[in-house]
């Protein structure tokens, strides 16, 4: 079967970048959810959802939306290992992915399925959200299209239950542009200060 994560490791040089190897086997829940913000030549959010020891992970231009009726595309990239769900910081520019990397949310996601494995496989998972952020129903749905042969493309979709927002009226990657873990905003993360909101008191009473 091989290293799962052979591209992961492949695409990087940990000489170099601070991002995680991978030794987990698995996560204390075995069910870790994150959201990566992530500054890279073109903004975008990185979805990691845990199954069998790794963290699928899509990369979702616009972010997620809370309206029902907003499917958002959600390219499918490499297998991550567990540790990166911790990871917040930043890529050298000139190394994949280079760029700031935000926790955005975090939390645990429930298979609405028997069998994820299957239904991941079939390119339709329903699942419930437990972050800090984003909760409720999701739907990811792969969909073909011409120029995807490797059906990578996928689309995020809220469904409708308590947690949706139709019409939102601030979208919610709007809503929140802090870490969920630092406190930290991108420009923070970025210039490696700011470790949350008691810090940037204390400067200003100094
Ligand atoms: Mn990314």
């Amino acid at each position: 079967m091989g290293d799962k994560l052979e591209e992961y490791k492949r695409k990087r040089n940990f000489g170099r970048t601070s991002e995680p190897r991978g030794d987990l086997e698995r996560s204390r829940s075995g069910r870790l959810y994150v959201i990566q913000k992530h500054a890279a030549r073109q903004l975008h959010y990185d979805l990691r959802l845990e199954l069998d020891g790794v963290l699928l992970s899509w990369a979702i231009p616009k972010g997620p939306s809370l309206d029902p009726s907003e499917k958002r595309l959600a390219v499918q990239v490499e297998d991550h290992p567990l540790e990166y769900a911790d990871f917040e910081g930043t890529i050298a520019e000139d190394d994949y992915g280079g760029g700031t990397v935000m926790i955005w949310d975090r939390g645990e996601w429930e298979p609405l399925e028997n069998d994820p494995r299957k239904a991941y496989e079939k390119g339709k998972l329903k699942f419930r959200l437990q972050g800090e952020r984003l909760k409720g129903r999701w739907d990811l749905v792969r969909f073909h299209s011409k120029d995807d042969d490797e059906g990578k493309n996928w689309l995020l979709i809220k469904e409708k239950d308590e947690e949706a927002r139709s019409n939102e009226e601030v979208p919610v990657v709007e809503e929140f542009t802090s870490s969920v873990v630092t406190s930290r905003s991108m420009e923070e993360i970025a210039a490696g200060t700011g470790s949350g909101k008691k810090r940037q008191k204390k400067r200003k009473s100094d």
